[in-house]
């Protein structure tokens, strides 16, 4: 399968040297060149297939050039070692909980699959591959935890010092091996800047080999099909027709499950719900679509303005916006309405959801009373313990600290303090 720049004004790339590049040249994210079709019998039979087979079937047509057959199986083993459970939460309502990870969000399955993958290309290589990638919480957390021990790369993680949480900061800064913090003395754009800085820099050029690692890196992007995959084997015998509520910031999520329908899966509808950043929910009312700078909210994974993988669900849809329409609505929630969907779901259920989960299921109620006939299942992105004082402080309850976040607790902390583009640039040249 080869890959094309959306901005059309770049070479076609194979599957390793879009992972490599992780933007095309022209500035264009890479989009999958046909989407290739499961047969029908696929879907008849998937109740008797394990996860890691449909794993497998769904990725080895974008990838086969490039990673053999084996090397593919033996990857989505270690990818996928842990559970995706389905929780009910009414009638016709369930929960997927995607955070049973290493780091408890559901950015660990991309990031662990893209590791992998380079880990395999970088295998026997004489050359070193350097990750750079600057974060605002959750992404560093996952991309550590995912190269942790890959042979041939080294991450370097730059995060803002005092603006990540306890847990987030504990994530990037007790791994050691190839993973490098770097604190930097600013904000998260200071970061972000930083590392655009780098790829950039003449005097780094030939001397450090630099990619990415944030999340339309296609490594990172298309293996988020199977959370849908394997929520359509569990969920089929339902016998309706099934909606996904994607909470989403910069939709990669949600494309990467409209790509799973377009490859012949059975879905009646998606719904993007988002919090107050609501470019999507005005574009699918307007027609017109009208990037804004970002506005801090609760469940701030998804405080983005201009959610960058829309031009794929866009492509998807040849710009057909009628089309589009048919497949996906989106609405948007305030921090209040949120915080009293936590309060409903647990008053009524039991359940805890985390601010992220909230505003998914607010989505899928609001579809849901033109739709009765549906079954709608929200996406849990998030453990709610990683926003542990928004959740406590509106239940007015403590939560327990599971196991993955328990063992880094007391693990000591290392970082290396940086205040200026020179100290990463000398940092990386060392
Ligand atoms: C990253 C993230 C999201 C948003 O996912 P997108 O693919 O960017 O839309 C939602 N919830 C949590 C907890 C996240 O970390």
């Amino acid at each position: 399968m080869n890959f094309y720049s959306l901005n059309k004004n770049a070479p076609k790339a194979s599957f390793k040297e879009a992972v490599i590049n992780g933007i095309a040249p022209d500035g264009g994210l890479y989009f999958p060149e046909r989407i290739p079709q499961f047969p029908a019998s696929f879907f008849d039979d998937i109740q008797n297939l394990s996860d890691h087979e449909i794993a497998y079937r769904a990725l080895m047509p974008f990838v086969k050039e490039d990673i053999p057959d084996a090397v593919l199986r033996d990857i989505l083993e270690k990818v996928l070692d842990f559970d995706f459970p389905i929780v009910p939460i009414s009638e016709h309502v369930s929960t997927l909980e995607l955070f049973h990870g290493p780091t408890m969000a559901f950015k660990d399955v991309g990031a662990r699959f893209m590791a992998r993958s380079l880990g395999y290309f970088f295998k026997n290589s004489e050359e070193h591959l350097t990750v750079l990638v600057a974060t605002s919480g959750d992404t560093g957390g996952a991309v550590a935890n995912g190269f942790l021990g890959v042979d041939g790369v080294e991450v370097v993680i730059l995060y803002p010092s005092g603006k990540v949480s306890d847990i987030q900061e504990r994530q990037l800064t007790t791994l050691g091996q190839n993973i490098t913090a770097l604190e930097v003395d600013g904000t998260f754009d200071d970061c972000q800047r930083m590392v655009k800085k780098a790829f950039v820099d003449p005097n780094l050029k030939g001397r450090v080999k630099l990619t990415s690692a944030n999340s339309i890196n296609v490594a990172r992007w298309l293996p988020q099909m199977l959370y849908f995959l394997f929520t359509y084997k569990h969920l089929k015998a339902k016998g309706k027709e099934l909606v996904f509520s994607v909470p989403s910031g910069n939709f990669g999520n949600i494309c990467a499950g409209m790509i799973a329908q377009r490859m012949g899966m059975p879905v009646r509808h998606f719904i993007a719900a988002t919090n107050v950043n609501d470019t999507v929910p005005k574009y699918m009312q307007t027609a017109l679509y009208d990037p804004k700078p970002s506005t801090a909210t609760i469940s701030n994974a998804m405080d983005v303005g201009d959610p960058s993988n829309f031009v794929r669900i866009k492509q998807l849809y040849n710009d057909d916006f009628d089309q589009l329409k048919e497949h996906l609505s989106s609405y948007s929630f305030s921090d209040k309405e949120t915080k009293e969907a936590i309060k409903s779901i647990y008053a009524k259920t039991g359940y805890i959801a985390d601010p992220h989960g909230a505003v998914g299921y607010l989505g899928l109620k609001k579809y849901q009373e033109t739709h009765p006939d549906t079954y709608g299942i929200f996406l849990e992105t998030a453990h709610p313990v990683k926003f542990m004082d928004v959740v406590s402080s509106t239940l007015n309850t403590t939560l327990s600290l599971p196991p993955q976040i328990e063992k880094i607790m007391h693990k000591k902390k290392v970082s290396m303090a940086i205040s200026q583009y020179e100290d990463l640039r000398k940092f990386l040249l060392n």
